[in-house]
């Protein structure tokens, strides 16, 4: 009987591969045709063409955006010429939200959920750092020219190319370039939308990073705090014996050090990183305040959640046991504040969006690739939304550096990526 059940179970288990398989297989060609027909559409012909003739335009605005800065929080000038611009490309109705972000409605013939093409406004270089682009040959350098300044461009151009090629889709098309993507911004301007207007949503597309194999359908999560411990601070001779904060921290980080180690080796990869310390007033001085930001990162909600509690259980550890044997004076205090929370998630492989991703990068002879990342889609994804994040074309690297740069090498391609992707995703009416 055991053995009947066994192989009765083999047998379901095969079936059900091999149905999981076919279907698979055929999503894979159902997205192929929705793409290879894209490509036989006359108007969309006229989109791809119009995208390569407005080369020089595009990297002209490329070079016009990335000299506006754009520094986290600070995203307003920038938002004006983006509201500016998307006014010249044309669409029906563009605003700016209450956050910033920056938003061009270009409305459907059917009514229904919207498809919603984005890229980020805002860069991680603080006020007064140089944004001027060099030219050195055939590559231009500038703080912020790929992440994500050619995504805005990018997305401007399909609104171009769809205007020009008098394009009507079925569903409505959101252009969004929102603020608040990079560090302490932490998808604000993402979160704000999807909070109102989560459920409208069809499908979510970021453009942002450059190369158009990669795919990004997994939403890396991060949650951050800013770890404070505080004492009443004194003379480093006259007033030895108080309670150190800078000595509390390091103990307690030392502990979370050790403990998260000892997790991620368990779990696999799954992050966590002190990236800024300091307080302090002087060498001769008691510190009345330590600081440390703290970032920690996984693929999978579970893990996140438990390493959050990993570093909360190790910092009340350390601040406990500096306390115990303070000399004198009052007991030192600690306070986690959170600073960020991206969730993570993954948009799954037979999802038609990226099924049509994946169709769309093969069209243009690219090998996709698909990734995780953390970026506005991670906010979608975490709502049940299809959502990935594309490339925007060209090569590029040193993003967040001051070197970063951007070359043109078959940019354009990132642009007839999102554009087929898009309507593949809207549809065209008849
Ligand atoms: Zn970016």
């Amino acid at each position: 009987m055991q053995k009947r059940v066994e192989i009765l179970t083999g047998v379901i288990i095969l079936l059900t591969l091999f149905t999981l398989n076919k279907d698979g297989i055929a999503q894979n060609k159902k997205a192929e045709k929705d793409i290879s027909n894209l490509l036989k559409t006359k108007s969309v012909v006229e989109a791809i063409l119009v995208i390569e003739s407005l080369e020089s335009t595009t990297l002209k605005e490329l070079v016009t955006l990335t000299e506006i800065p754009a520094p986290p929080f600070k995203e307003k000038l920038r938002a004006q010429k983006m509201t500016q611009l998307f006014e010249e490309a044309g669409a029906d109705k563009i605003w700016i939200d209450s956050v910033g972000n920056v938003l061009a409605l270009r409305q459907g013939k059917k009514h229904g959920k919207t498809v919603v093409l984005d890229a980020h406004l805002d860069t991680v270089f603080p006020e007064g750092t140089d944004v001027s682009v060099k030219h050195h040959g055939d590559t231009l350098y500038a703080p912020g020219i790929s992440d994500d300044t050619r995504g805005l461009v990018v997305i401007l151009t399909v609104l171009r190319a769809l205007e020009k090629a008098k394009i009507e889709t079925n569903t409505d098309l959101l252009f969004v370039a929102s603020v608040g993507e990079e560090g302490l911004g932490d998808l604000r301007g993402v979160k704000h939308l999807v909070s109102k207007e989560g459920h409208r949503i069809k499908s979510w597309i970021s453009v942002d990073g450059t190369s158009i194999n990669e795919i990004a359908t997994g939403a890396l999560g991060s949650l951050r705090y800013k770890a404070i411990i505080k004492g009443p601070g004194g003379h480093s001779w006259g007033a030895f014996g108080l309670g150190n904060p800078h000595h509390a921290m390091a103990k307690a980080l030392n502990y979370f050090a050790d403990e998260g180690q000892k997790f991620t080796t368990e779990v696999g990869k799954t992050s966590f990183n002190v990236g800024r310390m300091g307080g302090g007033t002087s060498v001769n001085a008691i510190p009345f305040e330590s600081w440390a930001e703290v970032d920690m990162r996984s693929e999978n909600p579970t893990y996140l959640k438990k390493i959050d509690s990993v570093f909360k259980s190790s910092m009340n550890k350390g601040l406990r046991e500096y306390n115990q044997h303070l000399l004198k004076g009052d007991v030192l205090t600690l306070t986690l504040t959170p600073i960020g929370f991206r969730p993570s998630g993954k948009t799954a492989e037979t999802d038609p969006l990226v099924q049509r991703a994946k169709a769309a990068v093969n069209m243009l002879g690219g090998i996709p690739n698909l990734i995780t990342e953390s970026t506005n889609a991670n906010i979608a994804i975490a709502k049940g939304t299809p959502a990935i994040t594309i490339g925007a074309g060209g090569k590029s690297d040193h993003a967040h550096a001051l070197s970063e740069w951007w070359m043109n090498e078959k940019g354009v391609d990132g642009i007839k990526l999102a554009l087929m992707i898009t309507l593949a995703e809207t549809g065209i009416a008849k």
